[in-house]
This record gives C-alpha cells, structure tokens and sequence, in this order.
C-alpha cells in the first residue's frame, strides 16, 4: 500500500523526523486558505502515488496568494502520467543548501533490511547509482540487532554527508529505519533529504509503502488507505472479501486457490497469452461469489475473453457452473468464456453447463486445453481445442 507524499510525511513525523507545515487541499480556495495560514512563501505539490511531479510541473513555488491560486488551479486535474491529481499539500517553502537521499528498504534477495543513501539527491536515484555509484552507499542491517548510531554515521559519512550534519543525518536513518520496522513499511525513502542554509536536515520528500497484509496490527494507518487513487475493481474485490489484482494484459483469469490461480497465469503466458488479472475464487465458492466474481473481472474494459481453471475439492463443480449460469443471466457478457472443471462433480458441473447452453461458453478438460482456447478466442480466434 503506497501512502502520499504527505501522509508518509506525517508518519515519518510521528517517528522524529524533521518535515515542514503544511496543509492538504482539495480545491484552490482551499489551497489559498491553507497557504494564508503556513504563511508566504510556500510550496503548492501534487499528491499522486507516481514520482517525478517537478519535472512534470507538479510542484511550484509561491510567494504570494496569487501565485498560490495559479499554480493550485495548473496542477489540480493535471495528468502525471496517468495520475490525476485531486489533492494538492501546500506547505511552508525551505530555503535548500544541499539535497540528499536516504532510503530504507527491504532487500529480498539478501532477506535483510537495507539503508541506501547519497549526498547526491533530488535527482533520480537510479541515475546515481549508474553513473556514480560510489556515491551511493548501499549496507545491510542485521534484523536482530538493528540500525546501530554508529553504523547510521558511518553510512552517512561514507555517502557524502557534510561533516557536520552527520550526526543529524545519521537521526535521521535512524528514524527512517524505525519507521520501517514499527510501522511494516516495505519502503521509506525520503528523496530530497535536505540541508537548510541554517544547516537543519529535513524531509521535503516521502515516498512510504506500508505492508498491506500487516495492516491490521497498524489500525491508525488503516485510514491512509488512498481510496481515490487505488484501483476501483481492486476496492471493490477488497470490499467484497475477494482476493483480485489487477494485471496488464487481456484475458481474465479465475481459479480456486491461490497456487491454481499462479500456474493458470504461467499456463495462459506460455500458451502466448496475457493475464488481465489474478483472482482467487477460494475454496467453497458458491454461486454467489462466483456471480460477483465475474462481475468484477469483466468490470475490466480490458478483458476479451475469460478463463475459469476449476479443479474441484472443497469447491464442488456443479456449485461453480450454477454461479457462473446465474453470473451470465443477469450479465450477458459479450466475451467468451473457456472453462476447465476437473475435480469434485465435474461431470456434473458439466452438464449443467452445456444444458444452460449459455452463449459463448467453452468447456475445457485441461488445462493446456483451456489456455490454448482462450489466448485464440482473446485474439479473436476460434476454439480448436475446446468444445
Ligand atoms: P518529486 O519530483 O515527485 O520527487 O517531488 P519532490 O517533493 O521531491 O520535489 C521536487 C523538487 O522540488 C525537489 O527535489 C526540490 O528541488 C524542489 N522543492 C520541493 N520543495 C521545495 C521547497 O520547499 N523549496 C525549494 N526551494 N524547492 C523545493
Ligand atoms: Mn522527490
């Protein structure tokens, strides 16, 4: 779960960390009011869950009330992207003497926490890391023992903080790695961690994503949760207790079980296909959550053609073909449909199907056979092996 700038602000400032006033704002009165309250001269920034908003124009300086109701009227509905923007945070400008990166992560194939940083912020990090990356110190933490002051100086000193700041700077890790571990974030990174010209280290940045399936030990982060900004079908599937994520490509995917779901993915790619989505019917799927199921797959404008890999335990064939009759009566999908139904009452499950003789459904008996199937329907082919 990504949090806005400014909300992973407030949670790094709830752990020590250095950030400046500000407000959040949905329309440019609203800005302007905030702005009257921070005081001139502030900073009017896009609150999208994507990076590179200066570049993009999304963030602006202002001197006065005018200034703030021009940028605040430019960068509201702006497109970043892909992101409109709907929330603006107006915040007190900082006069900047120097810009670093600092950043604590998980590293999964180290299976071990990892602090990043460089005296070379504000740009991209990955341009430092390619063309200097000496000046990019990356080092492990040991989990048990945690992040050490001297060990947060140390990775300070070597990436170029200036002398004397260190110590501030290492604070600083060290509240960004407690932010990573009390609050189960994956990622805390603060890009640019800046030096005042009065020599105070402070966060103008923050860039927090928080583990979405340690949420429940965290309910005052619960609320964070960007509603406007995550995918519709994945709130809806949340809110109706379905486990779905939205993927890139055209052909839907269901199956019962979260390993069957993960090798029809392989399967439908293999087979020359591209997944529009992982959804996980569960086990013991009756009609009714098959129906909404299917509703929230084809609520995916995405999607030409659909496949449902069944393999029948818990789940019982003729359940699934009884949701996916009543699903189609009150849909009228007009993308097909392959569906392979193994395991418990198949045959069954089979049968009601062919009897319902919905249109544009194929049946398929493996799986390979139903990959095949859908990835020539999705291209606007006909079934062959299928029938
Ligand atoms: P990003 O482009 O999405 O990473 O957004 P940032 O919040 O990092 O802002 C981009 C850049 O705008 C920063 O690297 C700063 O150089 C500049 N900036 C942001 N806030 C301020 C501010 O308060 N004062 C000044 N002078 N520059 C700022
Ligand atoms: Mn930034």
């Amino acid at each position: 779960m990504d949090l806005l700038e400014y909300q992973g602000k407030q949670l790094l400032a709830r752990h020590g960390l250095k950030v400046s006033a500000g407000e959040a704002a949905r329309t440019v009165e609203e800005a302007a009011q905030a702005a009257g309250r921070i005081g001139y001269p502030v900073v009017v920034k896009a609150q999208v869950l994507i990076g590179g908003r200066g570049k993009a124009g999304g963030v602006k300086l202002a001197a006065d009330e005018a200034e703030v109701r021009e940028h605040a009227g430019a960068i509201l509905g702006m497109d970043i992207r892909g992101h409109v923007v709907r929330t603006l945070w107006v915040e007190r400008a900082s006069e900047i003497a120097s810009e670093y990166y600092a950043a604590v992560l998980l590293d999964r194939s180290a299976k071990l926490p990892l602090v990043m940083f460089s005296s070379e912020g504000g740009v991209e990090v990955e341009q430092v890391a390619e063309s200097h990356p000496e000046r990019l110190v990356r080092e492990h933490v040991d989990p048990l023992v945690g992040l050490s002051r001297e060990q947060a100086a140390r990775i300070a000193a070597a990436g170029g903080a200036a002398a004397d700041v260190v110590e501030d700077v290492a604070e600083a890790l060290l509240a960004l790695y407690e932010v990573w571990t009390q609050e189960d974030a994956t990622l805390a990174e603060i890009n640019p961690l800046i030096v005042t010209p009065e020599r105070a280290v402070r966060a103008l940045d923050a860039k927090v994503s928080l583990d979405g399936n340690a949420l429940y030990r965290h309910p005052e982060n619960q609320a964070l949760a960007d509603r406007e900004n995550e995918d519709e079908i994945e709130r809806r599937a949340a809110e109706e207790g379905v486990q779905y994520v939205k993927l890139d490509g055209d052909i839907g995917i269901l199956g019962n079980g979260a390993g069957l779901v993960m090798s029809t993915l392989d399967v439908v790619a293999q087979a020359g296909g591209s997944p529009a989505n992982f959804l996980d019917a569960g086990g013991g799927s009756d009609a009714k959550k098959i129906s909404q199921a299917v509703e929230l797959i084809l609520a995916n404008p995405a999607v030409k053609a659909v496949l449902f890999n069944i393999f029948g335990g818990i789940t019982r064939g003729d359940e699934v073909a009884r949701g996916l009759i009543a699903a189609f009566r009150h849909i009228k999908p007009s993308v097909p449909f392959v569906v392979r139904l193994d395991g418990t009452n198949d045959v069954e499950g089979r049968r009601l199907l062919a009897e319902a003789e919905l249109p544009n459904v194929h049946t398929a008996r493996t799986m390979n056979e139903a990959a095949e199937a859908v990835v020539a329907l999705a291209a606007g082919g006909g079934v062959g092996a299928a029938a």
